[in-house]
């Protein structure tokens, strides 16, 4: 059950079919383009929709909004030293501004950069300083239903190979995702991670996690390696093999804005520092208020609960076994965050060109009014290069949704599977040059 109790609510919107049917022609059949205030249940990302708790409501109000040496930037930063032992903290408004001012500084023309898989703004920000965003995750992070434990761990031949190909100096860093948002919310076992940190360690190469999901991370490790430690104790062995960390709080840190960038080099955390009050702030602000600072500190004491993570991991767990019981192809096994809805394998009547993930997005909102996120050709296809998958993606806010809204998109998603021969495909009849998902616009194959 839930490890908490509801204090506060917010009513969410209930419409009829027809004003569905309304709002998914007036948007282009892109669910993007769809006002909150028409979506019953959004599953559109876990990235700043978590509730928080009376404890960091409360923690706002004790904001210091001094320009300099504000209180609230001192707890933070205790905070964050205590979980990852890194020396030097450098606050963001969010994540892709910690990997801007890591990139920009240490990422030159012709660059590579390995991570297991790089999140979508990671690797535009590696490319925008002229490198190359090389994915190394395991072979087996590409099988849709192989069930292994570490399914986002890195492997280490390919580093092997990128090292081998570019050498050691075209190699500024090497980046790890836990868990790897990319490849489905997979996590990384500790032994692999202490393998990428031998490997770095040898060749003289600095190490640094994209700790977005680093508490959930840490509790897959607990759980499917059996550890004793307590999750702190595990998320730090995780921390103690590298030299930093990126970091966007809207994820485990359980706020609605913020980030961070960690690192113990003294160098490059002093020319960091210079560029980010250029770009964001003073040092201890970093484009936040005090108060978000204060909520940050206090949003990564609960989200390294074990019984938070036990209910957090578990009920995308139970959702996700409750649509496999009802039929439902999904991706397996289901990661951290999300379940991922194979459209290919749903929708077999739908060619590929017809963007069968994108046409599930559409009947799930028409359906139910569930808005989820199509990770397929929509988003990936370029030149003529179609991705491998094509996913619906339920992304599950933190403390958001109870277990009977999570029935309902599981009915809805059974409904639909029941009657899928009836869903057509769509074709685009507007498109942006780049990250054309978020504006695209389309209508329905007769
Ligand atoms: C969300 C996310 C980011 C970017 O963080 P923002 O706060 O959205 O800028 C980077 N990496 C991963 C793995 C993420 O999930």
């Amino acid at each position: 059950m839930e490890p908490y109790r509801i204090k506060t609510v917010e009513s969410i919107p209930f419409t009829t079919r027809a004003e569905r049917e309304a709002a998914l022609l007036a948007s282009g059949y892109n669910v993007f383009s769809i006002p909150s205030d028409l979506i019953t249940i959004d599953l559109l990302t876990d990235s700043g929709t978590s509730a928080m708790s009376d404890r960091q409501w409360a923690a706002l109000m004790t904001g210091d909004e001094s320009y300099a040496g504000s209180r609230n930037y001192f707890r933070f930063e205790e905070t964050v030293r205590r979980i990852t032992g890194y020396d030097h903290i450098i606050p963001t408004h969010q994540g892709r501004v910690a990997e801007n001012l890591l990139f920009t500084t240490v990422v030159k023309e012709g660059d590579h950069v390995p991570n297991n898989i790089h999140f979508d703004t990671t690797q535009a920000n590696i490319e925008h300083n002229g490198g190359v965003a090389v994915n190394c995750v395991i072979d087996d992070a590409y099988d849709p239903v192989k069930e292994v434990p570490y399914k986002g761990n890195m492997d280490i031949t390919k580093l092997d190979k990128v090292l081998a190909d570019v050498g050691r100096d075209r190699i500024p860093l090497v980046l790890l995702t836990i868990t790897n948002n990319s490849g489905g919310g997979q996590p990384v076992g500790l032994d692999n991670a202490r393998e990428v940190s031998e490997w770095c360690r040898k060749h003289d190469i600095p190490f640094i996690y994209d700790a977005c999901r680093f508490a959930e991370n840490a509790y897959f490790n607990k759980v499917r390696s059996n550890l004793d430690q307590g999750i702190p104790e595990i998320a730090r062995a995780f921390f103690d093999l590298a030299d930093g960390c990126t970091m966007s709080a809207k994820k485990d840190a359980l706020v609605n804005m913020g980030g961070w960038l960690a690192l113990n080099d003294d160098e490059l955390s002093e020319k960091i520092t210079n560029m980010l009050i250029l770009i964001e702030g003073f040092p201890t602000y970093g484009g936040l208020a005090g108060r978000d600072l204060e909520a940050i500190a206090q949003g990564l004491e609960e989200v390294l609960e074990e019984r938070y993570l036990a209910h957090r991991v578990g009920q995308i767990q139970e959702f996700g076994r409750a649509l496999c019981d009802a039929g439902v192809p999904i991706v397996l096994p289901v990661g951290g965050h999300a379940v991922y809805i194979d459209a290919k394998r749903f929708l077999p009547h739908i060619p590929q060109e017809q963007f069968p993930a994108q046409a599930l997005t559409c009947a799930l909102y028409l359906e139910g009014g569930i808005r989820g996120c199509e990770i397929g050709g929509l988003m990936f296809a370029a030149d003529g290069q179609w991705p491998e998958l094509e996913l619906v993606r339920l992304a599950v806010p933190r403390r958001v949704y109870t277990k009977s809204h999570l029935d309902h998109v599981v009915d809805v998603c059974a409904k639909l599977y029941s009657e899928r021969e009836s869903i057509s495909g769509l074709r685009i009849t507007y498109e942006a040059p780049v990250l054309r998902h978020f504006t695209v616009r389309l209508e329905p194959v007769d």
